[in-house]
Parts: structure tokens; sequence; C-alpha cells
């Protein structure tokens, strides 16, 4: 097959909307819908500074190379959760992919910063539970600290798609009020702004861009999430979406459209200064602290 818009050979067939493109024009198409996606929700002006929380796994990657591209004042910071020769891994991935893009990367690693690794710590708090709450406590404060007017993370439709139907099929409105492709600033900044630049791309089309463009990346999974059922649900939605093309976008789209419906399940809870850190906080500690025992707050100011 050719490509719809010129006479090369087509590289990827895309489904929703169907067409087959080559490299170059299926590269076009990407970044065109990325601009699109970022202009649409929002999320991002042409001056603010971005920090992309890059992990060595391909959406990240991506993420930051395509808002590179477009033009937009990129930083990187990778969080090493010292977990074994994967984190090792993961770290030279994100080495290489933004010395590749030519963007400055900030490193911190848990276990320097810690005194463990993710994975390492007794409790009977579920790693992947933990290891959340401290990657997101990390690159907040970190994007805090520096005066970064956004994080930009590499979630995609499929991720979003899943979260949404994990949650539907476990009723936790709570989650289902909170999610989206923007999460604005709060707490007077200390809640830096949150947003998705791929939520409108699949992980196929995410995929296909890296390949496309050359770029290396992660392909383990963390060995953490194996049996992760955000896993099963991406199958399922998947299987869905071979059949009739377009139900993970209408999905997604549509929660958006209906999601005022879960917020009268907010709880009111009021946000309080963290008594060590001086971050958002439900109780008096903040669950960083607390987790981590933590007496003294982290600086994560970039010196020099
Ligand atoms: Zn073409
Ligand atoms: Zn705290």
């Amino acid at each position: 097959m050719k490509c719809k818009f010129c006479d090369r050979p087509a590289f990827i067939k895309l489904h929703y909307p169907r067409m087959y493109l080559c490299p170059e024009h299926f590269t076009e198409y990407f970044e065109r819908k990325v601009k699109r996606t970022i202009e649409r929700y929002r999320m991002i002006g042409p001056d603010e500074r971005i920090l992309v929380v890059v992990s060595g796994g391909k959406d990240s990657a991506v993420t930051a190379h395509v808002l590179k591209k477009l033009g937009y004042n990129v930083e990187c910071l990778h969080i090493n959760l010292g977990i074994g020769e994967y984190s090792a891994k993961s770290e030279e991935y994100a080495k290489r992919q933004c010395e590749t893009l030519g963007v400055p990367l900030h490193i911190v690693r848990v276990r320097e910063l810690l005194g463990k690794g993710i994975g390492e710590v007794r409790t009977r708090r579920p790693t992947c539970s933990y290891c959340g709450l401290t990657k997101r406590y990390i690159f907040n404060k970190f994007a805090h600290d520096n005066g970064f007017d956004a994080v930009a993370t590499g979630h995609n439709l499929d991720d979003e798609a899943s979260f949404i139907l994990a949650n539907l099929m476990n009723w936790n409105t709570q989650y289902l009020a909170k999610q989206g492709p923007v999460t604005p600033s709060q707490f007077n900044g200390k809640l830096v702004k949150k947003v998705k630049p791929l939520y409108e791309l699949t992980e196929r089309e995410v995929v296909a861009y890296a390949l496309a463009n050359g770029i290396e990346y992660e392909m383990e999974e963390c060995p953490h999430a194996a049996g992760a059922t955000t896993l099963e649900y991406k199958a399922i939605l998947n299987g869905m979406e071979e059949k009739r093309p377009g139900t993970k976008i209408n999905f997604v789209k549509g929660y958006l459209r209906k999601k005022a419906l879960f917020e009268t399940e907010l709880e009111e809870t009021e946000l309080r200064e963290c008594r060590t850190c001086g971050m958002p906080s439900n109780g008096e500690v903040c669950s960083f602290c607390r987790f981590w025992g933590l007496e003294e707050p982290i600086d994560f100011r970039i010196r020099g």
C-alpha cells in the first residue's frame, strides 16, 4: 500500500481515521495531533517552562521529543527508582534520549535521596502504591522548587481509557471525579499544573512514532508491575477497538463530557500544609513525609 499523501510505501495503517501513511507523513500527522490536543485542552502556553518526567520508556520519550519539536521550553526529570538492573537501564535510556534531543536532564535517585529503593521498604502498602506516591511527590516538588509552570507526563489514550474502565469497574467515583488531560495548578502553585500531551494518541501510534523517529527506549515493564490488571483492561479495550475503530477515543471523550456527574462524589477534604515539608497535605504530615519518615523537607533546587 502507498501513503495517502505521497508515493512512498506506507509504514502504518491507521484505523481511526482510516488511512495508510509513510513515516514522514505519519510523523506530521502525530505532531499535528499533539499540537491540537495541547490547544484543545489549553494545556500550556508558548512561554511556559515545562518539566517532562522521562522514565526511559516510550511514552515520556515521545512526549519530550514532540514538545521540543513544537518549540516548547522543555527540561526533563528522570526519577531513578532504585529497582536493580531495571532502574539502571531506564536511567541510561533517559540519558541517551535527552542527549539526542539536546534537552537538559535532571536526575533524582530514590535510594540516594531516601536510603532505600522502591521495593526495599518493609511495609504493608503495595509497592506500586508507594512508588506512585513517591514519584508524584518528587516530580511535583522538583517542579515547584525550580519554578516550572507545568509537569508533562507521557500518559496516552490507552492509559486513560484503561484507567477510566478500571475505576468504573470498581466504582472508584472519587478517582473518576479527578482524572483528565489537565490538572490545574492549586494551593498557591504548590501543586504544579499537570498535563498529558499524548492524551488522544493511542499506544500503537506512540510506538510507531518512536520507530519512525529512531527513538530508543526501555521496553521492559517494571518487575513490580507484573500481572497488573491495567494490562487486562488494555487488552479488552484493544479487542473492542479492533471491531469498532474509535471505541477508545469515544469512551474517553464521553467520560470527559460526563465527568461532572462524579464530582458530587468528591469528599470535601481541606488541604493544609504538611508540618514537615509545607506541601499540601490531607493530614498534619503529608503521606510522602509520613511514609519515608522524614523530619526535614527535601530541597530540590538545582544548584549552580
Ligand atoms: Zn507520505
Ligand atoms: Zn510533607
